[in-house]
């Protein structure tokens, strides 16, 4: 895709980047990359393809529908199958399975569920509709919580009472942290978030470096960005340094973005969350404040806890954790495909086994 699209300066930036990586590539290297958007990127571009052998890149935890934990998933069905309830939601979750069903066959049994493109929509519908409750499921990292926050903030201004939030956000230090004690994990730096890092800035993750010797780049999106955030980690191995630097500097600043993480702070709080395949991680996901209480979902219905099983046969919790190739789940382009997805990892557009099933050609790490 680079090669054949590319404009003359992109390919020869390409080029370059691909040298210097030969060149500093003199032992085997594994780099995760964290967020989703990489691991499309990535398999979209080829990249996989142009690096050399001893540079391997594994994907992680960074597609919030993909980590949303099966108990979450039967929670927000419960709570759509609900009798005057409008759900609203982003089009990833449609088709993300619970243990039964999921979003796109209750709505076919006639619950009222809308795909919006942002909580404004979500809003909307809710003045819309006065009678009716108005539920937007919260799904997502740092970079969706900030216009979450505002929403509520708005719905709270205008009295906006049929209007709520069920929060199932997740925050990306926890797990990273996760990750880098696990003794199973062979991973010698990261690639990290560039989106969640233009909100949260780099000090949350420099643990990263300091603590683990794990260096990280916060890496922009396009293949040239990727290509020289490996450079930059690379760079960092032959000069035997572990740090935190950032390539998306265009995007993401050291301080991250003063105002959406004062929104964040203002109407959530850490709370532990569940994470699919990883368990239950302390002060990982952000519950809504008690001030923001009327507006919030799980408080509003009352919802019991559910406690579902993983999906039989799916390795999504493998998957996610880097500990698998996509390729490696028996199900994987058999049973499961994006046509016909078992698990959340083949649904969502950011999930590494549709990634991996539509774009790459290699046979496998
Ligand atoms: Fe789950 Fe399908 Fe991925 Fe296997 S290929 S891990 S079943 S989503």
């Amino acid at each position: 895709m680079l090669m054949k699209k590319g404009s003359k300066e992109t390919l020869a930036k390409a080029e370059d980047y691909l040298s210097e990586i030969q060149s500093l590539a003199v032992k085997p290297f594994t780099i995760m990359e964290v967020c989703g958007t990489h691991t499309v990127a990535i398999a979209k571009n080829a990249l996989r393809e142009l690096l050399p052998p001893s540079v391997r890149l594994i994907s992680g935890p960074g597609c919030p529908v993909c980590v949303t934990d099966s108990s979450d998933i039967d929670r927000y069905l419960f709570l759509a199958a609900q009798p005057n309830v409008i759900t609203t939601t982003f089009g990833d979750m449609i088709r993300v399975p619970g243990s039964e069903k999921n979003l796109q066959a209750l709505r076919a049994e006639g619950a009222d569920i809308r795909v919006v493109y942002s909580t404004q929509d979500a809003l909307e519908i809710a003045r819309k509709n006065p009678e009716k409750d108005v539920v937007f499921l919260g799904v997502g990292f740092e970079t969706t919580a900030p216009t979450v926050a505002v929403s509520l903030e708005i719905a709270k201004r205008e009295g906006l009472n049929n209007y709520s939030v069920l929060s199932m956000h997740k925050i990306v230090p926890p797990v990273l942290r996760l990750l880098a004690e696990d003794p199973e994990l062979d991973v010698d730096a990261f690639l990290d978030p560039g989106h969640v890092c233009a909100i949260i800035g780099i000090k949350p993750i420099e643990f990263m470096a300091k603590e683990f010797g794990k260096p990280g780049v916060v890496t922009g999106f396009e293949a040239l960005d990727i290509l020289e955030g490996i450079v930059m980690l690379l760079r960092q191995r032959a000069e035997g340094r572990s740090d935190i630097e950032i390539q998306y500097h265009r995007v993401a600043k050291a301080n991250g973005n003063p105002h959406a993480k004062m929104a964040v702070e203002r109407v959530f709080r850490p709370v532990d969350a569940s994470w699919r395949g990883m368990g239950l991680i302390p002060a990982s996901g952000l519950g809504i404040r008690e001030e923001f209480s009327a507006w919030d979902a799980e408080r509003k219905f009352s919802l019991p806890a559910f406690h579902s099983p993983d999906i039989p046969g799916c390795q999504c919790g493998e998957v996610l954790k880097g500990r698998i190739n996509p390729r490696k789940c028996p199900l994987y382009g058999k049973r499961c495909t994006p046509l016909k997805p078992i698990g959340p990892c083949m649904v969502s557009s950011e999930g590494s086994c549709a990634a991996y099933y539509r774009y790459s050609q290699r046979s496998g790490d």
